[in-house]
């Protein structure tokens, strides 16, 4: 492209010009060449699932695009009664949560008194946790107080959630921990 032709695509020029009817430069007429051909990570997804922000206890609707077995792109959805598409900053940064490169993809454990981080397999962590609920409810299990009275409850474990739990974790959770006799069962957003 010559020097002339390139002074004609100056935006202010095809402005003036009124290219595509856009006298007030606010479309067309100020549009890059590169802006011209990009597509928006929405428009090669295959699919879009509907799901919940993440991020805190608002829980606004969220729909993930997928294309293939990688999320392209995460927006508020439309339909959510609570922010109806409008995610805040933090919501509409939650693409890079799922594909980001700090993101954690093995279980870590330290053991007492280490110093550095170990992969576990997820297998191996679950019976460690299981064994630790399991030894834990029966020595802090306590049936009946001095008096006779019925206690039926287990002391030494509590439950305190954090707000990225959404309603079907905090009800998972809540039915989880009583069907072990805790009674300390908060989360964060309550307090
Ligand atoms: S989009 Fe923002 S306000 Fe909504 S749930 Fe996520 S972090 Fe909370």
């Amino acid at each position: 492209m010559g020097m002339g032709e390139r002074i004609a695509e100056w935006p202010v020029l095809r402005q003036l010009r009124g290219e595509g009817g856009d006298r007030l430069g606010l479309r067309q007429a100020v549009e890059s060449d590169r802006t011209h051909h990009l597509t928006a990570r929405t428009a090669t997804a295959d699919r879009v699932v509907e799901s919940i922000c993440p991020y805190c206890a608002v829980g606004c609707g969220q729909l993930v695009y997928v294309h293939g077995d990688e999320v392209t792109q995460v927006e508020g959805n439309p339909a959510s009664p609570i922010s109806r598409g409008r995610p805040c900053p933090k919501g509409s940064a939650t693409k890079a949560l799922v594909t980001g490169p700090g993101r954690e993809q093995k279980v870590k454990y330290r053991r007492p008194h280490g110093t550095e981080w170990e992969e576990l397999s997820l297998d191996r962590a679950m019976d460690m946790i299981a064994d630790r609920v399991i030894d834990t409810r029966r020595r802090s299990w306590q049936e009946h107080d001095d008096k006779g009275h019925p206690l039926r409850r287990c002391m030494g474990i509590a439950s305190l959630g954090g707000a990225t739990l959404d309603n079907e974790e905090n009800y998972l959770l809540k039915k989880l921990f009583t069907s072990w006799g805790a009674v300390q069962i908060e989360n964060q957003a309550r307090i």
